[in-house]
């Protein structure tokens, strides 16, 4: 029998999987064709290409849902672009065909959503873009939030191992609906499975994953974290929301996101969508200070800082230990 939000799930795995399919296109076609964005955070034809398609999805199946996307379109329909434009375009069409610049420019701005609302997607058609470039980790997430509840997720992990083991591999997809647990399917098509995170507080076996860019997250406090607890394995580092995953499947038992010292306010894209997996793998999920996310801000958390994922057992410890910090 059929349960609420079954559709949203099936679509929303639907979507990232043929966004993953348009991301590996480019980057197998693309070599470093980046555009600078003010931000300067490198933006690149996959961004926009998987927006427009997920977009287009949700357009479809959802007509009356706000999207809240990482990306719009005006980058894009500025003068000198039309060559990069109608690469995306290009692009879109082998998935939508019949697409246009025009059509794939209005499917990217259904992403522009701004507000909070009691129903709305949120989209990071390219999570770890610098990944992405350097060949490496990067992620497809989508999830759907319901009254501030993160409800249906959705992430695609193209260059991870649909099993736990090797660090790179042929692909996979996380999904996850609240109350209803955490899986994991090959990206290639194939059965899915529920996963779950390793509920040992033993930190002796204990690993934990962090960012490779520095700047986003201080990896000398997380190895004073990791010493604290007397974690003795080197970090795992890869780029992107893939950590929630890892985390989710039982492959790391961290993942420390803890503030440089640089005023950056976390986007609500870059964890809503893992944060479902994750939880729902039986991980818990909270800021650096404890706290739940809170997705009812907007575009970011802004009642929260740093994240802190872990399997469980040692949550505690761990905040213990970021709060005694030396502070800088
Ligand atoms: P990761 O791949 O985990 O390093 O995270 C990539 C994400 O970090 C991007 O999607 C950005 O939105 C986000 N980001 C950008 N600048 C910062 C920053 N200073 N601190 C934390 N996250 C950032
Ligand atoms: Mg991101």
């Amino acid at each position: 029998m059929s349960q609420p939000f079954d559709r949203e799930w099936d679509v929303a795995v639907a979507a990232v999987r043929q966004a993953a399919a348009l991301c590996r296109d480019v980057q197998r076609e693309l070599k470093g064709a980046v555009l600078e964005k003010d931000d300067k955070s490198p933006v690149t034809i996959a961004d926009f290409g998987s927006q427009a398609l997920i977009c287009r999805a949700l357009q479809d199946a959802f007509p009356s849902d706000p999207v809240i996307g990482e990306e719009d379109a005006a980058a894009l329909r500025e003068e000198g672009q039309s060559k990069l434009l109608a690469r995306v375009a290009e692009h879109v069409s082998r998935h939508a065909p019949g697409a246009t610049a025009e059509r794939a420019c209005a499917w990217i701005d259904r992403g522009g959503a701004q507000a909070f609302s009691s129903r709305f997607w949120t989209l990071d058609p390219i999570d770890g873009t610098k990944g992405f470039l350097r060949g490496e980790q990067y992620a497809v997430a989508l999830a759907l939030l319901v009254d501030g509840q993160v409800t249906v997720a959705a992430v695609a992990c193209p260059n991870l191992p649909p099993q736990a083991g090797p660090e790179t591999g042929d692909g996979v997809i996380f999904s996850a609906v609240r109350g209803r647990g955490a899986w994991t399917e090959p990206l290639s098509g194939g059965p899915r499975g529920a996963i779950r995170a390793r509920a040992s507080g033993d930190a002796a076996q204990a690993r934990y994953c962090e960012s490779v860019e520095s700047r986003h997250s201080s990896q000398s406090d997380a190895a004073r974290v990791a010493e604290a607890l007397g974690i003795v394995l080197p970090p795992r580092r890869l780029d992107s929301m893939a950590k929630y995953a890892l985390v989710a499947r039982g492959e790391a038992d961290l993942y420390m996101r803890l503030p440089t010292g640089a005023k950056y306010q976390e986007k609500i894209w870059d964890h809503a969508a893992g944060a479902l997996v994750a939880t729902e793998a039986g991980a818990t999920v909270s800021d650096i200070e404890g706290k739940p996310l809170d997705f009812t801000h907007g575009r970011e958390l802004l009642k929260n800082r740093g994240i802190l994922t872990t399997n469980g057992p040692l949550h505690r410890r761990a905040l213990e230990a970021i709060r005694n910090l030396p502070r800088a």
